[in-house]
């Protein structure tokens, strides 16, 4: 089953998409993780986006849509999750058609509905281990022992993001709000979103993303 996990930055689609993987073999496709790597290695296309990115705006389609096509070939038997992908309404044309092409469909889009003031706190507080990717939270979810990842026993590696900060998460909500909001729409009418409260512990989101995937 090919899902995408929508919602605001913040509203935990990183965190979810991480359990679906360990929990069913669904292999994780986030954009945002993409372009990190990009700007990590230094490649052309790397340097291109840093500044937008750090900003907290939009990379533009074309960017995108060609990372999304490079990995559609990739082994998936248990399906693709798209994490912060289709953010504008010509990416979710185009991943469509992608799909189309592969003779694959999306089973369902699953909105995390997660308000404003839960969204700074979760922004906030985000870190994630350089050596596996996992995400922590200052006070939500802190590492059983300090300093050292949980996942992959990497210790004092942690990352923080540079666009977690004030300014880039008003404008990336901004971009949310503007370009991303009208998938749901979108979806809506297609007949494939699901509409789940982001709300709550991880355990418990995790539980209603279940019910929503297998209901
Ligand atoms: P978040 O965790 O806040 O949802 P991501 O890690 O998905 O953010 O994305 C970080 C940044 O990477 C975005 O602010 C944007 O600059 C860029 N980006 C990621 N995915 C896309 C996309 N599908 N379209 C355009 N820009 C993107
Ligand atoms: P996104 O990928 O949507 O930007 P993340 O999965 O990175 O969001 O989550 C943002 C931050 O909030 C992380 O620090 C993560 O540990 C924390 N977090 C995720 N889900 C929850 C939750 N249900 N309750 C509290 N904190 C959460
Ligand atoms: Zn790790």
């Amino acid at each position: 089953m090919n899902i995408i996990l929508i919602g605001p930055p913040g509203a935990g689609k990183g965190t979810q998409a991480h359990r679906l993987v360990a929990e069913r073999g669904m292999v994780q496709l986030s954009t945002g993780d993409m372009l990190r790597a990009a700007r990590t290695s230094g490649t052309e296309m790397g340097k291109q986006v840093a500044a937008v990115m750090d900003r907290g705006e939009l990379v533009t389609d074309e960017i995108v849509i060609g990372l999304i096509a490079e990995q559609l070939d990739s082994n998936a038997d248990a399906g693709f999750i798209f994490d912060g992908f289709p953010r504008t309404l010509a990416q979710a044309d185009a991943l469509g058609e992608l799909l189309e092409s592969k003779g694959q469909s999306l089973q369902a889009v699953v909105e995390m509905q997660v308000d404003d003031d839960a969204l700074v706190k979760r922004i906030t507080g985000r870190f994630t281990c350089g050596e596996c990717g996992t995400g922590y939270h200052d006070e939500f979810k802190q590492p059983a022992v300090e300093g050292k990842c949980d996942s992959c026993g990497a210790e004092g590696g942690f990352k923080r993001r540079p666009d977690d900060n004030e300014d880039a998460l008003r404008t990336r909500l901004m971009a949310y709000y503007k370009d991303t909001s009208p998938l749901i729409g979108y979806y809506y009418a297609k007949g494939q979103l699901k509409r789940i409260d982001g709300l709550g512990d991880i355990e418990e989101v995790a539980g209603r993303i279940a019910g929503a995937l297998d209901g």
